[in-house]
């Protein structure tokens, strides 16, 4: 995923507007530090750490590689294993912003598919093929682990289908894993002033084109997970999910902090990024991404964006376990 560098300046003035709406009193603050709700699942970090950890055991998930096609494998034999109704492969083809056609394979996962009402789960299961964001130059063309860009959205999506499975949900949940999400163009080959934004995202956009439901079925809503794992990971209310799915967004930290993570989940405008959420909102399922934006400020990526640092060291369980439980509650208060 990336972010929308040009629309950020349009922003700024949108952030400091919701900044000071929603400013609370100091009476508010001690409140909060108390959490209301409690844990509804029996969300295990060790679990969603040791999914990470094996997908970085197999190298890096490069869409069009065998080890990619491998993590698939895994991820479908965990859904089955965890109790899901189906699994359905969408196997593809897409053509890279080089114009390479690899293969592509997107999973699906359906829990509770009785349900006439549902909610849809999706992670990017693939890898940055190239660090490009390493300050060294000679390194920028290096595959990366992908521990939190990749593989933490996938350990937290199993440990939740686990969990579905154990203490089903009422409403239907659809957990879908995509591939290439992660093959936009390489930051040194980026044209100055040229969108590229469909480059990204190659997975989603071919899944939207192929979708299991037919319109009076779809999910009323998704949850995309990106960059979930990182140490101490802050998320902000991300621009076009806040734009297109507010309603859901409200939901979702509505839960955090009744939870006790509202220092987590920032009440507050974020930063504009081109991922999974932009189409499959764009197919009329409004979906909201749940990213990692470390600087406050900013609302950027963290620093281990897209380089070699993205590896098992930098992943913290203490905000798999804050991500993994909000959004459990979320889906156990959902009516089917
Ligand atoms: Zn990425």
């Amino acid at each position: 995923m990336k972010v929308k560098l040009i629309l950020l300046t349009l922003m700024a003035g949108a952030a400091v507007f919701y900044c000071c709406q929603g400013a609370s009193s100091a009476g508010d603050a001690a409140l909060a530090s108390m959490p209301e709700a409690q844990a509804l699942g029996s969300f295990s970090a060790d679990s969603a750490f040791s999914h990470i950890s094996t997908q970085v055991a197999m190298g890096p998930r490069i869409a069009g590689t065998p080890t990619a096609a491998r993590c698939a494998e895994y991820i479908s034999g965990r859904l089955a294993a965890y109790g899901a109704d189906t699994v359905i492969k969408q196997n593809a083809r897409v053509i890279t912003y080089t114009g390479q056609t690899l293969p592509i394979t997107n999973v699906l996962g359906r829990f509770n598919s009785g349900a006439k009402r549902r909610v849809l789960l999706l992670a990017h299961y693939d890898t940055r093929p190239w660090a490009d964001h390493e300050n060294d130059s000679s390194l920028r063309y290096e595959p990366i682990d992908g521990a939190n860009d990749g593989g933490s959205g996938v350990g937290v999506l199993l440990e939740i289908a686990r969990n579905l499975g154990i203490k089903p949900s009422d409403v239907g949940v659809d957990i879908l894993f995509v591939d290439a999400e992660d093959y936009g163009t390489h930051a040194e080959e980026e044209v100055f002033g040229a969108s590229d934004d469909e480059n990204w995202c190659l997975g989603t956009q071919k899944w939207v084109t192929d979708m299991p439901y037919d319109p009076d079925h779809r999910p009323v809503y998704g949850i995309l997970l990106d960059m979930v794992g990182g140490r101490d990971a802050v998320f902000h209310r991300e621009y076009f999910s806040n734009r297109d799915a507010s309603v859901y967004v409200d939901k979702i930290w509505a839960e955090a902090k009744a939870l006790g993570y509202e220092d987590v989940f920032i009440n507050k405008i974020g930063g504009n990024v081109i991922d999974d959420h932009v189409y499959v909102t764009r197919a009329g399922i409004p979906t909201v991404d749940i990213i990692e934006n470390t600087n406050r400020q900013t609302s950027s990526f963290p620093p281990t964006w897209h380089t070699l640092s993205d590896n098992l060291e930098n992943i913290d369980k203490n905000t798999l376990q804050r991500v993994g439980n909000t959004v459990l509650n979320v889906i156990y208060k959902e009516k089917g």
